[in-house]
Protein backbone atom coordinates (compact mmCIF):
# COMPACT_ATOMS: atom_id res chain seq x y z
CA UNK A 1 0.00 0.00 0.00
CA UNK A 2 1.14 3.40 -0.97
CA UNK A 3 -0.47 7.09 0.40
CA UNK A 4 -2.52 8.21 -2.03
CA UNK A 5 -3.58 11.81 -2.71
CA UNK A 6 -6.12 12.78 -5.04
CA UNK A 7 -4.15 15.69 -6.43
CA UNK A 8 -6.29 17.59 -9.08
CA UNK A 9 -3.46 20.38 -9.69
CA UNK A 10 -4.42 23.53 -11.45
CA UNK A 11 -2.20 26.30 -10.78
CA UNK A 12 0.78 24.71 -12.09
CA UNK A 13 -0.86 24.57 -14.90
CA UNK A 14 -0.71 28.23 -15.10
CA UNK A 15 1.88 29.48 -17.55
CA UNK A 16 6.09 28.97 -16.54
CA UNK A 17 6.37 32.46 -14.98
CA UNK A 18 3.97 31.88 -12.35
CA UNK A 19 5.91 29.47 -10.32
CA UNK A 20 8.84 27.55 -10.40
CA UNK A 21 9.17 23.69 -10.56
CA UNK A 22 11.16 22.48 -7.94
CA UNK A 23 11.12 19.37 -5.39
CA UNK A 24 11.50 19.44 -1.57
CA UNK A 25 14.88 18.73 -0.19
CA UNK A 26 15.48 15.52 1.35
CA UNK A 27 15.70 15.51 5.25
CA UNK A 28 17.47 13.05 7.53
CA UNK A 29 15.24 11.42 9.65
CA UNK A 30 11.63 12.33 9.41
CA UNK A 31 9.49 12.13 12.38
CA UNK A 32 5.87 12.65 12.45
CA UNK A 33 5.36 14.85 15.38
CA UNK A 34 1.63 15.71 14.99
CA UNK A 35 -1.15 14.25 12.20
CA UNK A 36 -4.56 15.98 12.05
CA UNK A 37 -6.80 13.35 11.75
CA UNK A 38 -9.60 14.84 10.98
CA UNK A 39 -7.85 17.13 8.59
CA UNK A 40 -6.62 14.34 6.43
CA UNK A 41 -10.27 12.33 6.72
CA UNK A 42 -12.06 15.90 5.24
CA UNK A 43 -8.92 15.63 2.66
CA UNK A 44 -9.97 12.28 1.22
CA UNK A 45 -6.32 11.53 2.46
CA UNK A 46 -6.24 8.39 4.72
CA UNK A 47 -5.09 9.24 8.41
CA UNK A 48 -3.64 5.94 8.82
CA UNK A 49 -1.67 5.49 5.95
CA UNK A 50 -0.14 9.28 7.10
CA UNK A 51 0.84 7.72 9.91
CA UNK A 52 3.28 5.30 8.59
CA UNK A 53 6.77 5.86 8.07
CA UNK A 54 5.64 6.27 4.36
CA UNK A 55 3.59 8.96 5.49
CA UNK A 56 6.32 11.02 7.35
CA UNK A 57 8.69 10.81 4.67
CA UNK A 58 5.90 12.50 2.52
CA UNK A 59 5.23 14.83 5.25
CA UNK A 60 8.59 15.85 5.86
CA UNK A 61 9.15 16.58 1.88
CA UNK A 62 11.55 12.97 1.40
CA UNK A 63 9.65 11.34 -0.76
CA UNK A 64 6.78 13.19 -3.38
CA UNK A 65 3.67 11.27 -3.82
CA UNK A 66 2.31 10.05 -6.99
CA UNK A 67 -0.12 13.05 -8.38
CA UNK A 68 1.90 16.11 -6.99
CA UNK A 69 3.41 18.77 -9.24
CA UNK A 70 6.48 20.64 -6.63
CA UNK A 71 6.26 24.48 -7.26
CA UNK A 72 7.38 27.67 -5.76
CA UNK A 73 5.18 30.32 -6.23
CA UNK A 74 6.05 33.43 -7.56
CA UNK A 75 4.67 36.74 -5.73
CA UNK A 76 5.86 40.04 -4.59
CA UNK A 77 5.10 42.17 -2.30
CA UNK A 78 4.84 45.27 0.44
CA UNK A 79 6.78 44.23 3.32
CA UNK A 80 6.29 47.20 5.97
CA UNK A 81 5.96 49.27 3.18
CA UNK A 82 8.85 48.91 1.16
CA UNK A 83 8.10 47.20 -2.16
CA UNK A 84 10.46 44.16 -3.39
CA UNK A 85 9.78 42.95 -6.45
CA UNK A 86 10.60 39.74 -6.52
CA UNK A 87 9.83 37.33 -3.24
CA UNK A 88 8.50 34.20 -3.58
CA UNK A 89 7.98 30.86 -1.91
CA UNK A 90 11.53 31.05 -0.48
CA UNK A 91 11.03 27.83 2.33
CA UNK A 92 7.36 26.68 1.02
CA UNK A 93 6.51 24.16 -1.94
CA UNK A 94 3.27 23.25 -3.26
CA UNK A 95 2.93 19.71 -3.64
CA UNK A 96 -0.58 20.05 -5.70
CA UNK A 97 -4.30 20.37 -4.66
CA UNK A 98 -7.28 18.24 -3.75
CA UNK A 99 -10.81 18.33 -3.43
CA UNK A 100 -12.16 18.33 -0.27
CA UNK A 101 -15.18 16.60 0.96
CA UNK A 102 -17.09 19.93 0.45
CA UNK A 103 -16.48 19.79 -2.89
CA UNK A 104 -13.66 22.96 -1.78
CA UNK A 105 -10.00 23.02 -3.23
CA UNK A 106 -7.19 22.78 -0.99
CA UNK A 107 -3.47 23.60 -1.58
CA UNK A 108 -1.44 20.87 0.04
CA UNK A 109 2.03 22.21 0.81
CA UNK A 110 5.15 21.64 2.60
CA UNK A 111 6.65 24.78 4.63
CA UNK A 112 10.31 24.53 5.56
CA UNK A 113 10.62 21.97 2.89
CA UNK A 114 14.17 23.29 1.62
CA UNK A 115 15.64 25.92 -0.86
CA UNK A 116 13.52 27.51 -3.96
CA UNK A 117 15.24 29.72 -6.35
CA UNK A 118 13.65 32.45 -3.99
CA UNK A 119 15.05 31.50 -1.06
CA UNK A 120 17.99 34.52 -1.80
CA UNK A 121 20.06 34.14 1.67
CA UNK A 122 17.64 31.90 3.01
CA UNK A 123 18.05 28.31 4.43
CA UNK A 124 14.33 27.27 2.67
CA UNK A 125 14.46 25.87 6.30
CA UNK A 126 11.78 25.99 9.50
CA UNK A 127 12.52 25.55 13.32
CA UNK A 128 10.65 23.74 15.03
CA UNK A 129 9.40 26.80 17.19
CA UNK A 130 7.41 28.63 14.82
CA UNK A 131 6.12 25.39 12.99
CA UNK A 132 4.42 24.47 16.73
CA UNK A 133 2.97 28.15 17.17
CA UNK A 134 1.25 28.20 13.30
CA UNK A 135 0.05 25.12 13.92
CA UNK A 136 -1.04 25.82 17.42
CA UNK A 137 -2.58 29.65 16.22
CA UNK A 138 -3.76 28.58 12.91
CA UNK A 139 -6.16 25.33 14.15
CA UNK A 140 -7.29 27.61 16.96
CA UNK A 141 -8.66 30.23 14.43
CA UNK A 142 -10.24 27.69 12.81
CA UNK A 143 -12.13 26.03 15.52
CA UNK A 144 -13.39 29.91 16.73
CA UNK A 145 -14.51 29.55 13.67
CA UNK A 146 -12.21 32.23 11.47
CA UNK A 147 -11.60 31.77 7.84
CA UNK A 148 -7.73 30.57 8.05
CA UNK A 149 -5.18 28.32 6.39
CA UNK A 150 -4.81 24.75 8.61
CA UNK A 151 -1.98 22.09 9.63
CA UNK A 152 -2.50 19.38 8.32
CA UNK A 153 0.91 17.65 9.94
CA UNK A 154 4.07 19.01 11.89
CA UNK A 155 7.17 17.13 11.56
CA UNK A 156 10.83 16.72 12.81
CA UNK A 157 13.39 16.91 10.51
CA UNK A 158 15.95 14.79 12.17
CA UNK A 159 18.27 17.76 11.13
CA UNK A 160 19.27 20.91 12.72
CA UNK A 161 18.28 24.62 11.27
CA UNK A 162 21.11 27.46 12.28
CA UNK A 163 19.11 31.05 13.16
CA UNK A 164 21.04 32.50 16.12
CA UNK A 165 21.77 29.60 17.63
CA UNK A 166 21.61 25.81 16.35
CA UNK A 167 17.33 24.28 16.66
CA UNK A 168 15.22 21.42 15.53
CA UNK A 169 14.59 21.77 12.41
CA UNK A 170 10.70 21.29 11.38
CA UNK A 171 8.03 20.84 8.48
CA UNK A 172 4.69 21.98 8.67
CA UNK A 173 2.20 21.03 5.90
CA UNK A 174 0.06 23.86 5.75
CA UNK A 175 -3.31 23.58 3.31
CA UNK A 176 -5.17 26.56 2.42
CA UNK A 177 -8.08 27.19 0.14
CA UNK A 178 -5.49 28.88 -2.22
CA UNK A 179 -1.82 30.51 -0.98
CA UNK A 180 -2.72 33.43 -3.90
CA UNK A 181 -1.64 37.19 -2.45
CA UNK A 182 -1.88 40.16 -2.67
CA UNK A 183 1.53 40.45 -3.69
CA UNK A 184 0.76 37.19 -6.54
CA UNK A 185 -0.42 40.34 -8.32
CA UNK A 186 1.69 43.01 -7.65
CA UNK A 187 4.16 39.98 -8.78
CA UNK A 188 2.83 40.33 -12.46
CA UNK A 189 2.06 44.41 -11.91
CA UNK A 190 5.41 45.20 -11.50
CA UNK A 191 6.37 43.58 -14.82
CA UNK A 192 3.65 45.43 -16.73
CA UNK A 193 2.27 41.94 -17.61
CA UNK A 194 -1.24 42.44 -17.85
CA UNK A 195 -1.70 39.11 -19.92
CA UNK A 196 -0.56 36.99 -16.68
CA UNK A 197 -2.32 39.65 -14.75
CA UNK A 198 -5.93 38.49 -16.56
CA UNK A 199 -4.71 34.50 -16.16
CA UNK A 200 -4.31 34.82 -12.57
CA UNK A 201 -7.43 37.10 -11.78
CA UNK A 202 -9.48 34.45 -13.77
CA UNK A 203 -7.74 31.44 -12.18
CA UNK A 204 -8.72 33.14 -8.46
CA UNK A 205 -12.71 34.16 -10.13
CA UNK A 206 -12.57 30.76 -10.93
CA UNK A 207 -11.60 28.90 -7.99
CA UNK A 208 -12.52 31.59 -4.93
CA UNK A 209 -15.44 33.88 -6.56
CA UNK A 210 -17.28 31.47 -9.27
CA UNK A 211 -20.32 33.60 -8.46
CA UNK A 212 -18.73 36.30 -10.37
CA UNK A 213 -17.55 34.61 -13.60
CA UNK A 214 -20.99 35.86 -15.29
CA UNK A 215 -21.00 39.20 -13.23
CA UNK A 216 -20.98 42.29 -15.98
CA UNK A 217 -17.47 43.60 -14.69
CA UNK A 218 -15.58 40.30 -13.54
CA UNK A 219 -12.47 42.07 -12.17
CA UNK A 220 -14.28 45.09 -10.92
CA UNK A 221 -16.36 42.10 -9.14
CA UNK A 222 -13.31 40.57 -7.79
CA UNK A 223 -11.95 43.40 -6.51
CA UNK A 224 -15.04 44.19 -4.56
CA UNK A 225 -15.28 40.45 -3.43
CA UNK A 226 -11.65 40.40 -1.79
CA UNK A 227 -12.62 43.80 -0.26
CA UNK A 228 -15.24 42.25 1.75
CA UNK A 229 -13.71 39.39 2.24
CA UNK A 230 -10.85 40.99 3.89
CA UNK A 231 -12.83 43.71 5.96
CA UNK A 232 -14.96 41.02 7.31
CA UNK A 233 -11.63 38.84 8.50
CA UNK A 234 -9.94 41.69 9.91
CA UNK A 235 -13.30 42.47 12.10
CA UNK A 236 -13.42 39.12 12.92
CA UNK A 237 -9.57 38.76 14.37
CA UNK A 238 -10.85 42.41 16.17
CA UNK A 239 -12.99 40.41 18.32
CA UNK A 240 -11.25 37.90 19.26
CA UNK A 241 -7.64 39.66 19.99
CA UNK A 242 -5.92 38.69 17.56
CA UNK A 243 -2.85 40.58 16.52
CA UNK A 244 -1.55 39.00 12.83
CA UNK A 245 2.02 40.72 13.19
CA UNK A 246 3.08 41.17 9.95
CA UNK A 247 0.15 42.36 7.58
CA UNK A 248 2.53 42.79 4.78
CA UNK A 249 1.07 42.61 1.26
CA UNK A 250 2.66 39.40 0.35
CA UNK A 251 0.95 37.85 4.09
CA UNK A 252 -2.46 38.95 2.73
CA UNK A 253 -4.64 36.02 0.89
CA UNK A 254 -6.78 36.86 -2.01
CA UNK A 255 -9.23 33.94 -0.45
CA UNK A 256 -10.13 36.35 2.93
CA UNK A 257 -8.28 33.53 4.81
CA UNK A 258 -5.78 34.24 7.44
CA UNK A 259 -2.71 33.39 6.21
CA UNK A 260 1.56 33.27 7.43
CA UNK A 261 1.48 32.65 11.35
CA UNK A 262 4.79 34.43 11.97
CA UNK A 263 4.75 36.92 15.18
CA UNK A 264 1.11 36.80 15.41
CA UNK A 265 -0.53 36.59 18.93
CA UNK A 266 -3.58 36.80 21.15
CA UNK A 267 -3.22 39.66 23.79
CA UNK A 268 -4.28 39.19 27.23
CA UNK A 269 -5.08 42.76 28.35
CA UNK A 270 -7.11 44.62 26.19
CA UNK A 271 -4.69 47.24 24.63
CA UNK A 272 -5.80 48.90 21.04
CA UNK A 273 -1.80 49.53 20.65
CA UNK A 274 -0.82 46.10 21.77
CA UNK A 275 2.36 45.29 19.09
CA UNK A 276 4.12 41.54 19.91
CA UNK A 277 6.48 41.17 17.05
CA UNK A 278 9.48 42.14 18.03
CA UNK A 279 10.47 43.69 14.38
CA UNK A 280 7.36 45.71 14.40
CA UNK A 281 9.02 48.46 15.67
CA UNK A 282 7.05 51.36 14.79
CA UNK A 283 3.55 49.61 15.77
CA UNK A 284 2.52 49.95 11.60
CA UNK A 285 0.54 46.55 12.65
CA UNK A 286 -0.64 47.07 16.05
CA UNK A 287 -3.94 45.74 17.05
CA UNK A 288 -6.34 48.64 16.18
CA UNK A 289 -4.06 49.69 12.97
CA UNK A 290 -5.22 45.82 11.26
CA UNK A 291 -8.16 47.46 9.22
CA UNK A 292 -6.25 50.61 8.39
CA UNK A 293 -3.62 48.26 7.35
CA UNK A 294 -6.09 45.64 5.37
CA UNK A 295 -7.20 48.99 3.04
CA UNK A 296 -4.11 50.22 2.53
CA UNK A 297 -3.12 46.25 1.24
CA UNK A 298 -6.54 46.09 -0.83
CA UNK A 299 -5.29 49.73 -2.17
CA UNK A 300 -2.04 47.80 -3.69
CA UNK A 301 -4.57 45.13 -5.25
CA UNK A 302 -6.73 47.72 -6.81
CA UNK A 303 -3.34 49.29 -8.20
CA UNK A 304 -2.38 45.95 -9.56
CA UNK A 305 -5.99 45.49 -10.91
CA UNK A 306 -6.56 48.93 -12.68
CA UNK A 307 -5.20 48.16 -16.34
CA UNK A 308 -8.01 45.23 -16.18
CA UNK A 309 -10.37 47.95 -15.27
CA UNK A 310 -9.87 49.96 -18.10
CA UNK A 311 -7.39 51.81 -21.00
CA UNK A 312 -9.20 55.13 -19.58
CA UNK A 313 -6.45 54.78 -16.20
CA UNK A 314 -8.32 58.24 -14.79
CA UNK A 315 -11.81 56.03 -15.02
CA UNK A 316 -10.57 52.93 -13.56
CA UNK A 317 -9.06 55.12 -10.76
CA UNK A 318 -12.39 56.32 -9.84
CA UNK A 319 -14.02 52.96 -9.96
CA UNK A 320 -11.13 51.27 -8.07
CA UNK A 321 -11.59 54.22 -5.52
CA UNK A 322 -15.24 53.81 -5.74
CA UNK A 323 -14.24 49.82 -4.61
CA UNK A 324 -12.49 50.79 -2.02
CA UNK A 325 -14.69 53.21 -0.48
CA UNK A 326 -16.82 50.12 0.79
CA UNK A 327 -14.33 48.81 2.94
CA UNK A 328 -14.98 50.61 6.09
CA UNK A 329 -18.58 50.55 5.64
CA UNK A 330 -18.39 46.48 5.62
CA UNK A 331 -15.92 46.51 8.01
CA UNK A 332 -17.63 48.89 10.56
CA UNK A 333 -20.78 46.80 10.27
CA UNK A 334 -19.36 43.28 10.90
CA UNK A 335 -17.41 44.63 13.97
CA UNK A 336 -20.47 46.43 15.23
CA UNK A 337 -22.83 43.89 14.56
CA UNK A 338 -19.68 41.40 16.36
CA UNK A 339 -18.92 43.79 19.43
CA UNK A 340 -23.21 43.56 20.35
CA UNK A 341 -23.36 39.90 19.91
CA UNK A 342 -20.39 39.71 22.70
CA UNK A 343 -21.97 42.17 24.85
CA UNK A 344 -25.45 40.07 24.37
CA UNK A 345 -27.85 42.04 22.25
CA UNK A 346 -29.98 40.53 20.12
CA UNK A 347 -31.12 43.63 18.31
CA UNK A 348 -29.59 47.13 16.89
CA UNK A 349 -30.47 50.49 19.15
CA UNK A 350 -29.42 54.08 19.41
CA UNK A 351 -26.80 54.53 21.59
CA UNK A 352 -25.37 50.56 21.50
CA UNK A 353 -21.91 51.64 19.75
CA UNK A 354 -21.02 54.10 22.53
CA UNK A 355 -22.07 52.00 25.03
CA UNK A 356 -19.94 49.48 24.62
CA UNK A 357 -17.01 51.55 23.48
CA UNK A 358 -16.93 52.62 27.46
CA UNK A 359 -16.82 48.99 27.86
CA UNK A 360 -13.54 49.02 25.70
CA UNK A 361 -12.10 51.92 27.06
CA UNK A 362 -12.59 51.10 30.58
CA UNK A 363 -10.73 47.49 30.31
CA UNK A 364 -8.10 49.43 28.14
CA UNK A 365 -8.04 52.33 30.78
CA UNK A 366 -7.93 49.16 33.75
CA UNK A 367 -5.91 46.53 31.83
CA UNK A 368 -8.97 44.18 31.47
CA UNK A 369 -7.77 40.64 29.94
CA UNK A 370 -9.90 41.37 27.00
CA UNK A 371 -11.03 37.41 26.73
CA UNK A 372 -11.92 36.70 30.70
CA UNK A 373 -13.77 40.71 30.35
CA UNK A 374 -16.49 39.25 28.14
CA UNK A 375 -16.47 35.32 28.65
CA UNK A 376 -17.22 36.60 32.64
CA UNK A 377 -19.99 38.54 30.95
CA UNK A 378 -21.59 35.89 29.86
CA UNK A 379 -22.48 34.59 33.08
CA UNK A 380 -23.04 38.10 34.85
CA UNK A 381 -26.27 38.12 32.25
CA UNK A 382 -27.58 34.97 33.56
CA UNK A 383 -27.10 36.22 37.48
CA UNK A 384 -26.01 39.00 38.94
CA UNK A 385 -23.63 37.15 41.38
CA UNK A 386 -21.44 37.06 38.04
CA UNK A 387 -20.92 40.87 38.10
CA UNK A 388 -18.38 40.36 40.60
CA UNK A 389 -16.21 38.23 37.95
CA UNK A 390 -16.50 40.39 35.58
CA UNK A 391 -14.97 43.28 38.42
CA UNK A 392 -12.31 41.16 39.00
CA UNK A 393 -10.68 41.97 35.46
CA UNK A 394 -10.66 45.31 36.24
CA UNK A 395 -7.57 46.81 38.42
CA UNK A 396 -10.03 49.48 39.62
CA UNK A 397 -13.53 47.58 39.95
CA UNK A 398 -14.91 50.28 40.52
CA UNK A 399 -14.82 51.25 37.06
CA UNK A 400 -17.44 48.82 35.46
CA UNK A 401 -19.67 49.28 37.94
CA UNK A 402 -21.57 52.36 36.25
CA UNK A 403 -21.46 50.57 33.06
CA UNK A 404 -22.86 47.22 34.36
CA UNK A 405 -26.42 49.42 35.05
CA UNK A 406 -26.03 50.79 31.95
CA UNK A 407 -25.83 47.22 30.31
CA UNK A 408 -28.87 45.74 32.77
CA UNK A 409 -30.75 48.89 31.70
CA UNK A 410 -30.06 47.84 28.05
CA UNK A 411 -30.64 44.64 27.84
CA UNK A 412 -33.65 44.52 30.13
CA UNK A 413 -35.21 46.22 26.88
CA UNK A 414 -34.81 43.21 25.10
CA UNK A 415 -37.77 39.71 25.54
CA UNK A 416 -35.04 36.93 25.36
CA UNK A 417 -34.76 34.93 28.85
CA UNK A 418 -31.45 35.46 30.88
CA UNK A 419 -30.51 32.20 29.80
CA UNK A 420 -30.87 32.68 26.78
CA UNK A 421 -28.73 35.56 26.36
CA UNK A 422 -25.96 33.64 28.19
CA UNK A 423 -25.50 31.12 25.65
CA UNK A 424 -25.79 33.19 22.82
CA UNK A 425 -23.29 34.90 24.79
CA UNK A 426 -21.41 32.14 25.08
CA UNK A 427 -21.16 31.23 21.53
CA UNK A 428 -19.18 34.10 20.59
CA UNK A 429 -16.99 35.04 23.80
CA UNK A 430 -14.33 31.85 23.94
CA UNK A 431 -12.90 30.85 27.30
CA UNK A 432 -10.14 29.48 25.92
CA UNK A 433 -7.57 31.41 23.14
CA UNK A 434 -3.63 30.23 22.63
CA UNK A 435 -2.51 32.76 24.94
CA UNK A 436 1.24 33.37 24.47
CA UNK A 437 2.92 31.89 27.52
CA UNK A 438 1.17 28.89 27.04
CA UNK A 439 2.38 28.72 23.26
CA UNK A 440 5.84 29.30 24.48
CA UNK A 441 5.57 26.71 27.43
CA UNK A 442 4.45 24.44 24.60
CA UNK A 443 7.55 25.20 22.30
CA UNK A 444 10.12 25.44 24.90
CA UNK A 445 9.03 21.89 26.01
CA UNK A 446 9.25 19.94 22.80
CA UNK A 447 12.38 21.71 21.59
CA UNK A 448 14.46 21.43 24.82
CA UNK A 449 12.95 18.23 25.98
CA UNK A 450 11.21 16.57 23.12
CA UNK A 451 8.12 15.97 25.27
CA UNK A 452 4.92 17.20 23.25
CA UNK A 453 2.39 16.37 25.83
CA UNK A 454 1.96 20.07 26.59
CA UNK A 455 1.69 20.23 22.80
CA UNK A 456 -1.25 17.48 22.41
CA UNK A 457 -3.22 18.83 25.34
CA UNK A 458 -2.94 22.65 24.39
CA UNK A 459 -4.22 21.74 20.93
CA UNK A 460 -6.92 19.72 22.47
CA UNK A 461 -8.24 22.23 24.74
CA UNK A 462 -8.06 24.91 22.04
CA UNK A 463 -10.26 22.70 19.46
CA UNK A 464 -13.24 23.99 21.50
CA UNK A 465 -12.61 27.05 22.58
CA UNK A 466 -16.62 28.31 23.75
CA UNK A 467 -16.91 25.40 25.74
CA UNK A 468 -16.10 25.02 29.41
CA UNK A 469 -13.80 22.30 30.19
CA UNK A 470 -13.26 22.24 33.75
CA UNK A 471 -10.56 19.88 34.19
CA UNK A 472 -8.45 22.41 31.26
CA UNK A 473 -9.70 25.88 33.56
CA UNK A 474 -6.01 26.59 34.36
CA UNK A 475 -6.00 27.32 30.24
CA UNK A 476 -8.46 30.17 30.40
CA UNK A 477 -5.94 32.30 32.69
CA UNK A 478 -4.13 35.12 31.92
CA UNK A 479 -0.29 34.89 32.82
CA UNK A 480 0.79 35.64 36.37
CA UNK A 481 3.29 38.91 35.87
CA UNK A 482 6.43 36.89 35.45
CA UNK A 483 5.01 34.45 32.62
CA UNK A 484 4.20 37.43 30.54
CA UNK A 485 5.33 37.26 26.86
CA UNK A 486 6.24 40.77 25.69
CA UNK A 487 7.80 40.27 22.26
CA UNK A 488 7.02 36.93 19.59
CA UNK A 489 9.50 36.30 16.94
CA UNK A 490 8.67 35.18 13.31
CA UNK A 491 11.85 33.11 14.01
CA UNK A 492 12.60 32.90 10.09
P1 LIG B 1 7.57 35.72 5.76
O1 LIG B 1 8.14 36.80 6.61
O2 LIG B 1 7.57 34.36 6.40
O3 LIG B 1 6.24 36.08 5.19
O4 LIG B 1 8.56 35.57 4.54
C1 LIG B 1 8.95 36.63 3.69
C2 LIG B 1 9.76 36.09 2.54
O5 LIG B 1 10.98 35.49 3.00
C3 LIG B 1 9.07 35.02 1.73
O6 LIG B 1 9.46 35.16 0.38
C4 LIG B 1 9.61 33.75 2.31
O7 LIG B 1 9.53 32.66 1.41
C5 LIG B 1 11.06 34.13 2.59
N1 LIG B 1 11.66 33.32 3.65
C6 LIG B 1 11.34 33.35 4.97
N2 LIG B 1 12.10 32.47 5.66
C7 LIG B 1 12.91 31.85 4.77
C8 LIG B 1 13.93 30.84 4.86
N3 LIG B 1 14.26 30.27 6.02
N4 LIG B 1 14.53 30.46 3.72
C9 LIG B 1 14.20 31.02 2.54
N5 LIG B 1 13.27 31.97 2.39
C10 LIG B 1 12.63 32.40 3.48
MG1 LIG C 1 4.93 35.31 4.05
Amino acid sequence: MTVHFPFQNSYSALPDNFFARVAPTPVAAPRLIKLNRPLAALLGLDPDMLETPEGAEILAGKTVPAGADPIAMAYAGHQFGQFVPQLGDGRAILLGEVIDKNGVRRDIQLKGSGPTPFSRRGDGRAALGPVLREYIVSEAMFALGIPTTRSLAAVVTGEHVIRETALPGAVLTRVAASHIRVGTFQFFAVRRDTEALRRLAEHVITRHYPDLLHAERPYHALLAAVVARQADLVARWLLVGFIHGVMNTDNSSISGETIDYGPCAFMDAYNPAQVFSSIDEMGRYAYANQPRIALWNLTRLAECLLPLFSDDQEKAVAEAQDILGAFAETFSTAYQAGLRKKVGLFRERDGDEALIQDLLDAMAKNQADFTLTFRKLCDAAADEAGISDVRAQFMDPSAFDDWAKRWRERTALEPQAATERQSAMHAVNPIFIPRNHRVEAVIQAAVNDDNYAPFEELVKVLAKPYEDQPEHAAYADPPLPDQRVLRTFCGT
